[in-house]
This record gives C-alpha cells, sequence and structure tokens, in this order.
C-alpha cells in the first residue's frame, strides 16, 4: 500500500455538512490517536491520510455520528478502523463474553476479512482481541469468536443477525456501530435487515453509529436520517446517486 499515490485526490471536491463539525487533521500525528495506534500506521506504509481520512478520523474522535462517502480504493476501512481502536485503547473496559465493544457490519465475506486483515495491523501489540463471523461455514466453530469474546467483531450481515436471534451476541457493550458499504448492502436487499440490527443496537443508549457507502442515492439518505442522530455528512469526490 506505500506505494499508491494519493495525490490524485488533493483537488477533489469536499463536502461537510453538520452542526460543529471538528476541523480536518492533516497528518496522522496531528490527530487524536494514541501513540501506538499512529506507529501501526506507520508500520502499514501509510504516510499521510487520504481525504476521506483527513475528515472522518477527527469526526469519530470527537464522539460524533457520521455518514461518509467516497469512491471505493479511498481508505475508508482506516478512517473508522483508526479512531475506534484508539478510542477503545483511550477508555478501557471489560471484555465480556458475547458482548463486543465495536461492531463492524460488511456485506461480504471478502470485505469483511480485508477489514479484519486491516484491524489486526493496526490493533498490533495491544490487548484488543478482533473477531470476525461470517455465514457459509459451520456455526459452531464461528461461535468461538463469541465465546472467546472480541473487543471488535466483524461481521456479514446475515450472519450477525443470527447470532443476535440465537442471543450469543448482544451490544450492551457496544460504543460502535458501523455499517459499511451501506449502499451494496442496500443493493443485496439487506434493508431490513439493517433495520433490524439497529433497532437492537438501540436498546443501548450510548453509542456511536458510522455508515459508509460509495455513493449517497437517496435510500442512503433515508437510511442515515433513521440510524444517525445529529451527525456530521462527508463527501469527498463526486457521489451522485
Ligand atoms: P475503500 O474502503 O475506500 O474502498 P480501502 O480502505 O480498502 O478503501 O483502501 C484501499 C487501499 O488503500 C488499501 O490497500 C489500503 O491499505 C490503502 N490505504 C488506505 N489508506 C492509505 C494511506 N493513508 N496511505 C497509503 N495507503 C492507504
Ligand atoms: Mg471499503
Amino acid at each position: 500500500a506505500s506505494g499508491i499515490n494519493f495525490s490524485k485526490y488533493d483537488n477533489i471536491p469536499v463536502k461537510v455538512t453538520g452542526n460543529d463539525v471538528p476541523p480536518g487533521i492533516k497528518n496522522f500525528t496531528s490527530a487524536d490517536l494514541r501513540g501506538i495506534i499512529v506507529e501501526n500506521v506507520k508500520k502499514s506504509g501509510y504516510k499521510v491520510p487520504t481525504p476521506i481520512q483527513k475528515r472522518a478520523i477527527p469526526v469519530i474522535t470527537a464522539g460524533r455520528d457520521l455518514m461518509a462517502c467516497a469512491q471505493t480504493g479511498s481508505g475508508k476501512t482506516a478512517s473508522f478502523l483508526l479512531p475506534i481502536i484508539s478510542k477503545l485503547l483511550d477508555d478501557p473496559q471489560d471484555l465480556e463474553f458475547g458482548r463486543p465493544q465495536a461492531v463492524i457490519v460488511s456485506p461480504t465475506r471478502e470485505l469483511a476479512i480485508q477489514i479484519f486483515d486491516e484491524a489486526r495491523k493496526f490493533a498490533y501489540e495491544t490487548y484488543l482481541k478482533i473477531g470476525i463471523v461470517y455465514g457459509g461455514t459451520s456455526f459452531r466453530h464461528q461461535n468461538d469468536c463469541i465465546t472467546k469474546g472480541s473487543h471488535v467483531l466483524i461481521a456479514t450481515l446475515g450472519r450477525l443477525l443470527d447470532f443476535v436471534d440465537r442471543a450469543f451476541v448482544t451490544f450492551e457493550d457496544t460504543r460502535f456501530v458501523v455499517l459499511d458499504e451501506a449502499d451494496r448492502m442496500l443493493d443485496m436487499g439487506f434493508s431490513e435487515g439493517m433495520r433490524k440490527l439497529m433497532t437492537h443496537v438501540t436498546m443501548r443508549p450510548q453509542h456511536q453509529t458510522l455508515m459508509f457507502s460509495a455513493t449517497f442515492p437517496e435510500d442512503i439518505q433515508r437510511l442515515a436520517g433513521e440510524f444517525l442522530n445529529n451527525y456530521v455528512f462527508v463527501a469527498i469526490g463526486m457521489v451522485g446517486g
């Protein structure tokens, strides 16, 4: 990843709306991220934050909900993983079985695995446990991830809802919920699944919800309005419906 040239993104339009929007950051060092996280980012070969990372990281560290739109390949994964991992370390909470402290929902197994790999790199040499569950493999095996407990649980939506239905996962300790690739989940017919998930999540009053998408069609705008509170909207580049 160190060879990727993101400077081509420097002149693309940025749209940011919301109340009291935290200012963007110029580099990882000036972000409100723990030292170990900044070190792990450097180890990953990231030198400067991408435009979505510059805008999204300070919004999340400030404790706000977020709707973020930026094209595929623009670095959305790190823009939520870095502040979430850093904030979990800032304010440690005992890990309980079946009670993830951050939940990241992905439309596909492949994407979930990519997020998992990045999360492990960013959480390197911390005590945080990262878990993953997805469909298409035995429930029993995946259940290990849950029963052993994960601070950060990465999941495909369908499998996560299975665990929720069986009461193997609850959101009582969940401080962060990320809906990644929300537009893709919508295209796959998961809007009711997302609503069902959010109904469970909102039983816990104190949490941040973060939505990420490559496009911003009306249906996503509607879901953002339903799921997010006093949120910041960030769009990088052209994000038509
Ligand atoms: P998106 O989720 O927006 O499609 P990803 O988060 O998957 O994009 O990132 C695309 C690629 O860019 C990945 O290989 C990732 O490791 C790399 N990347 C992300 N942020 C940076 C950065 N700041 N510097 C260098 N590479 C980065
Ligand atoms: Mg992505």
